[in-house]
C-alpha cells in the first residue's frame, strides 16, 4: 500500500496524516504537485514521495535534489528526467504512468511497444502504473478492458512493480492489485462505492458552535432569498459555519445535522460564514449560544452530506476550509 496524501491529504492536513501513517508502518506517499511534495519532504527523509502531476513546468533538477520521484506522464517529462539523468550520468528514479482508458494522464498504451524506447534505460523504474476511469461501478465495462491492457503493459515491461487500484479499485477484487495498492479517500473514511454499504469507519468529526437561538413567534423566513418559511412554534438556532467553511451551498435546505438521534435540517440557504438549522424537534434550552453542534459525524457523515450536495466525498474533505481548527487525535 501507498498513501495518496495529495490536496493536502484530502484537506485534512497532508504532514499530520502522514505522520500518522508513517508510524503505522507506510512508507510510499503519492502527492499531485510538486510543492506538495516538498512539504512533505521537510518531515521525512527516507520515505519515497511520488509526485503525479509529473515533472511539467518543473526544473527536473528540483525533483533531484529533493528527492522527489516524478510519476512520468507523457514524453516531455520522459525527456526531461532523461537529460537529467544524462546529466548526472547516473539512473534516476522514476514511475511510469500509462493511459488504459482515462485519458487524462499517461504515455499512451501504444508506446510500450516500441521496443527502442532509450529513455528507459536510464531510469531505476519503481512502478509502471494506470488509474481506473469507473472503479467506483464494479460492473462497468472499461474496468475490464483498463485491466486487460494494464496487464499487457505488465508483461512488456516484466520485472517493475506494477500498480493500478485506487480505493475503488481495490474494492474490485485481487486482480486489480498487483504490486503496489494507492488508496486515498478509504485512509479518509469515504465510501468508494457509493452504491454498497460502506465497510469503512468515519474517521473525522466536525463541531461547529451555536451563536443564537431564536423561538419563532410569528409567521417569516430565514436566510438569504427567504428560502424557508417560519411558522409561531418553531425554534432554529444559527450555526458558525458556512460555505467559506467547505459546508457546500448546494446542502441549502436539504441536508441536516444529527443531534439526540433527532434530525435537524438546513433551514434556508448556507451563508458564508453561517447556517440555520430546525431545532423544533429539540426539547426546548437542550441548545443554547456556546453549544457545539455535530455536523459531520457518526451516520451523518461525509458521505451522507455529499449525497445531500449532490456530490462526492472527496469534494466534502478538501472543501473544509482553513478557518475550521484541526485536531488530531492519536489512534487508541
Ligand atoms: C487520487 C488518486 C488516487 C487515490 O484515489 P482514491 O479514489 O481517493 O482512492 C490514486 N491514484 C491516482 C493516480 C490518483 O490521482
Amino acid at each position: 500500500m501507498a498513501a495518496v496524501v495529495k490536496a493536502n491529504g484530502y484537506g485534512l492536513g497532508a504532514v499530520a496524516i502522514a505522520r500518522a501513517l508513517a508510524l503505522a508502518g507506510c512508507r510510499r506517499f503519492f502527492v499531485s504537485r510538486f510543492e506538495e511534495g516538498l512539504e512533505l519532504r521537510q518531515e521525512f527523509s527516507g520515505h519515497d514521495i511520488f509526485v503525479l502531476d509529473g515533472i511539467a513546468g518543473i526544473d527536473p533538477e528540483e525533483f533531484q535534489e529533493n528527492g522527489l520521484i516524478p510519476v512520468l506522464n507523457h514524453p516531455g517529462d520522459l525527456e526531461a528526467w532523461a537529460g537529467e539523468a544524462s546529466r548526472q550520468d547516473r539512473k534516476l528514479e522514476a514511475a511510469l504512468h500509462f493511459d488504459t482508458g482515462m485519458a487524462r494522464l499517461g504515455l499512451p498504451a501504444s508506446l510500450i511497444e516500441v521496443e527502442h524506447f532509450d529513455s528507459l534505460r536510464r531510469f531505476e523504474l519503481r512502478y509502471v502504473m494506470s488509474h481506473l476511469a469507473c472503479a467506483d461501478t464494479s460492473d462497468h465495462e472499461l474496468n475490464a478492458l483498463q485491466l486487460m491492457r494494464f496487464e499487457t503493459i505488465g508483461r512488456a515491461v516484466k520485472g517493475v512493480p506494477l500498480s493500478l487500484a485506487n480505493s475503488a479499485g481495490i474494492m474490485l477484487g485481487p486482480r486489480f492489485h498487483f504490486d503496489l495498492c494507492r488508496p486515498g479517500i478509504a485512509l479518509y473514511g469515504g465510501n468508494p462505492v457509493p452504491s454498497a454499504p460502506s465497510p469503512l469507519q468515519p474517521v473525522i468529526r466536525l463541531m461547529a458552535p451555536v451563536l443564537q437561538v431564536h423561538e419563532i413567534d410569528r409567521k417569516g423566513s430565514t436566510g438569504y432569498g427567504a428560502t424557508f418559511a417560519l411558522r409561531p412554534g418553531m425554534r432554529l438556532a444559527t450555526i458558525g459555519l458556512g460555505y467559506a467553511d467547505g459546508m457546500l451551498r448546494a446542502a441549502s435546505n436539504v441536508g441536516h445535522v444529527e443531534l439526540d438521534g433527532e434530525n435537524l435540517p438546513i433551514a434556508g440557504r448556507i451563508s458564508m460564514d453561517l447556517l440555520s438549522l430546525d431545532i423544533t424537534n429539540l426539547p426546548a434550552g437542550r441548545l443554547r449560544p456556546g453549544d457545539w453542534v455535530p455536523v459531520i459525524h457518526g451516520d451523518c457523515g461525509i458521505d451522507r452530506w455529499a449525497a445531500a450536495a449532490g456530490t462526492i466525498p472527496y469534494e466534502i474533505l478538501t472543501r473544509l476550509g482553513t478557518r475550521l481548527k484541526r485536531h488530531y487525535i492519536p489512534a487508541a
